[in-house]
């Protein structure tokens, strides 16, 4: 876990997301009219400092894919704010929107799908290089391509290749270097090593670690389970159907956890000390449809400790401590 790069009073954050909500419309009837929505992502609040990574947790469907995507505005959010340097980039036309997206880049879940087949290595990663027409000349634009591979660990070999000559962790080096050849500043990583062998999750994870040292890369991490995120972030946010349901500093949200549903995904983390026992909560039941979420704290049907008042109002996401904001009732 790293200590939160220090933000001075001055300094405003890089990416600042202001109650952001996507719903998606169900549609019904001869007329195929709304009749009810399905909220992916409801309300979601933070900020992230430049060079920092804020780790964003939960189960599948709990909206953290979305989040991203709608920051990215790769999903047009319903409704909210997106501010990334300053600039909103929610109301923004299609050109700055272009322009934006230099620095602000994704790395997608399975570089199986995200690499288009039928292009060359050297055509997926120049792409971009092309488009925002960053090299002037064919000389300097093989020279930035071979750069870009050695920089994620692949060499000039590779250039001439397709896909499928590469392993599931080659595969998500070339998604990584696509990434960055446009020098952005954020990189949404949406679950990159998901899809991955475990051996091999670590080696990626510590590719980004390194490249965001040597490039002051600021990372939305977003992961299915906290032990994928618990050495890179600084800051750990969690997401419960939609919503944030608790964001701390790592050390804190893994040392104190303040929510219920926190302590249970904590609890299913490995630890490496085999002497040591932890007692793992088992939640029962799955997720419940996001279009008909249970009345009052929405996590209250899966709770172990939930009470009366948990059925009926819904807990709102406030400070219990240092930078540490939790929703639950049990924080009153
Ligand atoms: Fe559990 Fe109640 Fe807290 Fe919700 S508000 S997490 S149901 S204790």
């Amino acid at each position: 876990m790293t200590d939160t790069p220090s933000m001075t009073a001055s300094s405003a954050p890089l990416l600042e997301v202001k109650g952001l909500t996507k719903y998606f419309p169900i549609k019904g009837g001869i007329f195929g009219r709304e009749v009810d929505r399905l909220h992916a992502v409801d309300g979601v609040s933070f900020n992230i400092a430049a060079g920092e990574t804020l780790g964003m947790v939960g189960e599948s469907g709990c909206g953290k894919s979305t989040t991203g995507r709608c920051i990215l505005r790769l999903i047009e959010p319903s409704s909210g704010e997106v501010h990334f340097q300053g600039q909103n980039v929610s109301t923004m036309g299609s050109d700055a929107l272009r322009e934006v997206r230099r620095d602000m880049q994704i790395i997608f879940q399975d570089p199986y799908a995200s690499l288009n087949p039928r292009m060359t290595v050297e055509a997926i990663i120049g792409e971009a290089l092309t488009i925002h027409k960053l090299t002037p000349s064919p000389e300097s634009y093989r020279a930035r391509i071979v750069d870009l591979l050695e920089t994620v660990g692949l060499n000039a070999d590779h250039m001439k290749r397709f896909p499928h000559e590469f392993s599931g962790g080659q595969r998500q080096r070339i998604g990584i270097a696509r990434a960055l050849a446009v020098s952005p500043k954020l990189i949404v990583c949406d679950e990159p090593v998901s899809a991955l062998d475990v051996s091999i999750q670590a080696q990626v994870i510590n590719l980004l670690e390194d490249l965001q040292a040597k490039m002051g890369l600021t990372y939305l991490f977003i992961a299915h389970d906290l032990s994928v995120v618990e050495h890179i972030s600084n800051r750990v946010a969690v997401m419960y159907l939609g919503r944030v349901v608790e964001i701390a500093p790592s050390r804190q949200l893994y040392t104190q956890p303040k929510h219920p549903y926190t302590e249970a995904l904590l609890s299913a983390v490995p630890i490496p000390d085999p002497k040591a026992k932890k007692k793992r909560i088992v939640l029962t039941g799955d997720v419940p449809n996001p279009v008909n979420r249970p009345s009052g704290c929405h996590f209250h049907p899966r709770c172990p400790k939930a009470m009366d008042r948990c059925r009926t109002e819904e807990p709102v996401l406030k400070l219990v401590g240092d930078q540490h904001q939790a929703a639950c009732h049990l924080n009153d």
